[in-house]
């Protein structure tokens, strides 16, 4: 059984998976996707880059259940379509990567705040074999059937 990247060089795979993006070796700072032309930054005039994996760990920014089939570029996988739920995650690194929540997990499992880690699940399968993409699958879930009621959300204005 083979598995690829449906997108190629956007990130690794194997035990540890990581986002892969580049970072300007004037400044550090990292981009992804890939930035190779020249460094965004303002105060510099970088224009070399090396690839850079990202941290593989982060937070949830922001998510949104897509219940309704986004529109093109985006491939259909499922038809009937099915509803799932994409996550903006802020790596380490202070840049929010969206992508889709992994295989069982919905909004549910989901509060901004919510440590979520990167997996590749399969995306689709083609002549080739299993396609695959990364996932944001959150962690540390409790797996009490019973909510908390009692929900702290830090620094949360109105
Ligand atoms: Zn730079």
């Amino acid at each position: 059984m083979t598995a690829t990247p449906a997108i190629e060089g956007w990130f690794t795979t194997g035990a540890a998976p990581a986002l892969l993006g580049s970072r300007c070796t004037d400044c550090g700072t990292v981009y992804f996707p890939r930035e190779l032309v020249f460094c965004k930054n303002p105060a510099c005039s970088g224009e070399t880059f090396e690839e850079y994996a990202f941290s593989r760990t982060g937070k949830v920014w922001s998510y949104t259940d897509a219940q309704y089939q986004p529109p093109p570029p985006y491939v259909p996988v499922a038809d009937p379509y099915v509803p799932f739920a994409l996550a903006a995650v802020e790596l380490e690194e202070g840049l929010v990567v969206l992508g889709q929540v992994a295989d069982g997990y919905g909004v549910a499992d989901l509060k901004v705040g919510t440590p979520v880690e990167l997996v590749v699940e399969t995306l689709y399968t083609d002549d080739t074999g299993d396609r695959t993409i990364w996932r944001w699958k959150p962690v540390g879930r409790s797996s009490e059937p019973g909510r908390s009621s009692a929900v702290e959300t830090p620094g949360g204005a109105g």
